[in-house]
Formats: structure tokens, C-alpha cells, sequence
């Protein structure tokens, strides 16, 4: 499958037609609730313990660490290499496996 640029629209970012924060059953903060992939690898930078919410003093120490804010740069300078749900989700990229699973069909 080939990512298409002229698909990519991450939500996320895009606002106000975008996506927001959300949190995940290991106590994480997610960019959007389309991240709790367990299958996809490619959000563990946002999962190590450091950036758990009760790990920190206040929310901002987790969308400002460095892990997001190179998240961030990805989504909007260097798309090509956004984890492979985001180009499912918001870059009509389905047909993506991870793992091996066709997860997107
Ligand atoms: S799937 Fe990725 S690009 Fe889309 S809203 Fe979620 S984090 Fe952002």
C-alpha cells in the first residue's frame, strides 16, 4: 500500500474538524482514541512510563515532552514516516497491515 500525501489530513492537528486527546487503560494520554493500538508499535514513544498521567505534575509535562512534540513535528514536516494507523485513519490508507494482520480492509 502506498501512502498517497494527498490523503494525509491528520486530525489531530487539523482542528477544528480534528480529533482530541484521549487516555488509554494503562493510564496514557493519547493523541486520539484511534492510537490504542496494541498491535502498532509505532505509538510506544508516547507509552513509557514517564508519560503516564499519574507520573506527572500536569498534563502540559505530557504534550510538551519531547516524545509529543516529536510526534507532532512528524505528523506535520515528515508524514511519510506517521505510524501506519494514522495513515489508516487519516490517510484513507486502508489495505496497511501491521504485524501481519490486515487490520484495515
Ligand atoms: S490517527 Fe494519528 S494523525 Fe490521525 S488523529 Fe489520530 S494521532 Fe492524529
Amino acid at each position: 500500500m502506498k501512502k498517497d500525501i494527498s490523503n494525509w489530513y491528520p486530525l489531530c492537528v487539523e482542528k477544528p474538524r480534528g480529533k482530541f486527546v484521549g487516555h488509554n487503560a494503562t493510564g496514557h494520554l493519547l493523541p486520539c482514541c484511534w492510537c490504542e493500538n496494541k498491535d502498532d508499535p509505532e505509538f510506544d514513544p508516547l507509552l513509557q512510563d514517564h508519560l503516564k498521567i499519574e507520573n506527572v505534575d500536569g498534563i502540559d509535562e505530557i504534550i510538551l515532552s519531547n516524545e509529543w512534540l516529536e510526534f507532532v513535528r512528524i505528523l506535520v514536516e515528515d508524514p511519510l514516516k506517521a505510524p501506519k494507523s494514522c495513515w489508516k485513519y487519516c490517510g484513507k490508507g486502508k489495505g496497511f497491515k501491521i504485524k501481519g494482520q490486515e487490520l484495515y480492509k
